[in-house]
C-alpha cells in the first residue's frame, strides 16, 4: 500500500452529515484548521423522518433563513394523540420545521465551507495515527476516489461517522445503556397533498402514525408499526390506508384525512427502517471524541437526533476552545463534554425508549397523558420538553406520577395490583438506568486510577 504525505489540520472530522458539518462549522469559526472527510457523494438522502423541533441551533449556525428559503413550512401547532388523550397545542414562539435530509445536510455542508473548512467528499476513514508511546490519536488514513491512501495530522479526530462509526471502532469505544427499538418505520413522499402547517402525531392502540409538511412542496406520511407488522406497510397504498383507517377520526386541523390524501401522488417507493440498536459509546479519549448518532443513539419515535447533534456541536466546541492550550487541557476538556452530553441526552434517550415501546399504552402512562391533555400548561410544557427547552426529568417528575398513582388508587378504575406493580417497575427501571449511566464512567474512572497508580510504582513515583 502506497501511502502520501501527510498534510495538518487542528481538527479532522469524520462524516458530513448534520454533526460533522456543524462541528465543522462551529470550530472553524472558532479560528481552528477544520478538515472534514465525507465518503459519500452528497447530497444525497439518509434515513430519518427530519423533523427539527428546536430551530435556535438553525439559527445560532446562521443556516435558519437558508433552511427556511427551501419552502419547509415553519409548523406553529402540534396534532398530539395518544390514544384518546388530546394533548395538541399551538406554540407560534417555537415553530418546528421538517426538511429532507438532501436539503438539510447540503444546506449544513455548505455552511462548513463557508465558514472556512476543507470538506473533501467522497474520502473513507480507514485508520488511525497514534503516538507510539502513549497511543494518543494524532491523525488518521484515509482513502481517496483515486485508491490513493493519505495520511492526515492532526489534534484532534471527531468521529460524526454515525451509529457504525469508524472511529469508536478504532478506539475501541465501548457502549453502554443499550437497548433496542419495538417498532420499525415506514414513510413516504406525497405530491399535492394540502395538509395544513401542523405536525401531525397520532398514537392509537398499538399504532403509531406521524405527518409532516416538508420542502418543495411535499408531505411525509410515516407509520411506525411493532416491528413483526412492518413489512405488510410497504406495499403500495398500505401507509395511506392506515392514515384513513386509523388517523381519520382525528384529521388534521379542520380537514379529515380522507379529504387530504382524495388527490395526493406518492413519490417515489416507501422508506423503511427495521431492527436498530439504540446504545450510548464512550465519546471522549486521548486525541478523539465521538460527535452525533457516533456517540448515542435512540429510538426515533421523538425526532431528537438532528438537534442533538447540531447542540452536542456547539457545546463541544466551547469546551475544545477552552482546552486547546495543551494535550492535558484538551482531554480534560472533551471528557468534560462527554459527561455533560451524557447528562443532557440519557432522559430524552429513556423517554424515547418509553414512547417507542410497541403495544397498548400501559395504565400508568394512560393516566398520566390524561393528567397532561387536561391542563393547556402542562400541553405546553410538553412541547417545550420536546423542543429542548424543558428538562425531560422535571417534566416526568417521580411527584408528577406520585399524584397519578394515588388517584388512580383512590378512584379505583385499575386493579390496586396493577397499580403497585406498574409503580414498582417504574421505580426498578428508573434506579437501573440512572445506574447503567454513570456504572461505565465510573469503572473507566477506576482502571485510569488503578494505571496511574501503577505506572508510577513502575516510575518509583511517590504518591
Ligand atoms: C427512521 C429514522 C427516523 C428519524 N427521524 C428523525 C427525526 O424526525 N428528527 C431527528 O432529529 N432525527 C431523526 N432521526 C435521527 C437522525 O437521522 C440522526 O440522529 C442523525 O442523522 C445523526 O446524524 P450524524 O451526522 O450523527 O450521523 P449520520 O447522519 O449517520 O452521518 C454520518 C456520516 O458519516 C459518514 N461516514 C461513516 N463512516 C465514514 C468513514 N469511515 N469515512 C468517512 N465518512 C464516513 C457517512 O457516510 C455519513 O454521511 C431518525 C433516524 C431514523 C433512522
Amino acid at each position: 500500500m502506497h501511502e502520501v504525505t501527510t498534510e495538518y489540520f487542528d481538527v479532522a472530522i469524520v462524516g458530513g452529515r448534520v454533526a460533522g458539518s456543524s462541528a465543522a462549522t462551529h470550530l472553524a469559526r472558532a479560528g481552528l484548521s477544520v478538515l472534514l472527510l465525507e465518503r459519500a457523494k452528497l447530497p444525497s438522502d439518509t434515513l430519518s423522518t427530519h423533523t427539527i423541533q428546536d430551530l435556535d441551533c438553525l439559527q445560532r449556525l446562521g443556516v435558519l433563513k437558508r433552511v427556511l428559503a427551501t419552502g419547509s413550512p415553519p409548523m406553529p401547532r402540534s396534532t398530539l394523540w395518544m390514544d384518546d388523550c388530546d394533548l395538541s397545542v399551538g406554540h407560534p414562539e417555537q415553530p418546528w420545521l421538517s426538511v429532507r435530509r438532501t436539503t438539510l445536510d447540503e444546506l449544513l455542508l455548505d455552511t462548513a465551507r463557508q465558514a472556512g473548512a476543507d470538506v473533501r467528499l467522497e474520502r473513507k476513514v480507514t485508520g488511525l495515527l497514534r503516538t507510539d508511546h502513549d497511543g494518543r490519536v494524532r491523525g488518521l488514513r484515509y482513502e481517496d476516489p483515486y485508491g490513493r491512501h493519505l495520511t492526515v495530522s492532526c489534534r484532534l479526530v471527531v468521529g460524526a461517522d454515525g451509529r457504525s462509526s469508524t472511529v469508536g471502532r478504532l478506539v475501541g469505544a465501548r457502549k453502554y445503556n443499550r437497548s433496542g427499538n419495538e417498532r420499525g418505520a415506514v414513510w413516504r413522499y406525497f405530491q399535492d397533498l394540502p395538509a395544513p402547517p401542523e405536525f401531525f402525531f397520532c398514537r392509537r392502540g398499538s399504532d403509531l402514525l406521524l405527518a409532516a409538511p416538508c420542502d418543495q412542496g411535499r408531505v411525509m406520511l410515516s407509520v411506525q408499526p411493532a416491528l413483526k407488522e412492518t413489512a405488510a406497510y410497504r406495499a403500495p397504498g398500505e401507509i395511506e390506508r392506515m392514515f384513513l383507517r386509523r388517523a381519520r377520526p382525528w384529521g388534521q386541523g379542520n380537514h379529515e384525512w380522507g379529504d387530504l390524501l382524495a388527490d395526493a401522488t406518492p413519490e417515489g417507493a416507501a422508506n423503511m427502517v427495521l431492527r436498530y440498536a439504540c446504545f450510548f459509546r464512550e465519546s471522549a479519549g486521548p486525541g478523539w471524541v465521538l460527535l452525533g448518532d457516533a456517540s448515542h443513539v435512540k429510538d426515533v419515535v421523538t425526532g431528537q437526533g438532528i438537534c442533538d447533534a447540531l447542540r452536542h456541536a456547539e457545546q463541544l466546541t466551547a469546551r475544545v476552545s477552552h482546552g486547546w492550550g495543551s494535550d492535558r487541557s484538551l482531554d480534560s476538556a472533551t471528557r468534560g463534554w462527554w459527561r455533560s452530553k451524557d447528562r443532557d441526552a440519557a432522559p430524552m434517550y429513556w423517554l424515547s425508549r418509553d414512547m417507542g415501546k410497541a403495544g397498548v399504552t400501559s395504565p400508568l402512562y394512560g393516566s398520566f397523558f390524561a393528567r397532561i391533555a387536561a391542563s393547556p400548561r402542562l400541553k405546553l410544557r410538553l412541547q417545550e420538553v420536546l423542543g429542548r427547552r424543558y428538562g425531560v426529568r422535571r417534566f416526568i417528575a417521580p411527584y408528577r406520577f406520585a399524584l397519578v398513582i394515588a388517584a388512580q388508587l383512590r378512584k379505583g378504575e385499575v386493579p390496586v395490583d396493577t397499580t403497585l406493580r406498574e409503580a414498582g417497575q417504574l421505580v426498578r427501571t428508573e434506579a437501573a438506568r440512572r445506574w447503567a449511566g454513570i456504572r461505565p464512567r465510573y469503572e473507566r474512572q477506576r482502571n485510569e486510577q488503578a494505571r496511574e497508580i501503577g505506572s508510577e510504582r513502575e516510575t518509583g513515583a511517590v504518591r
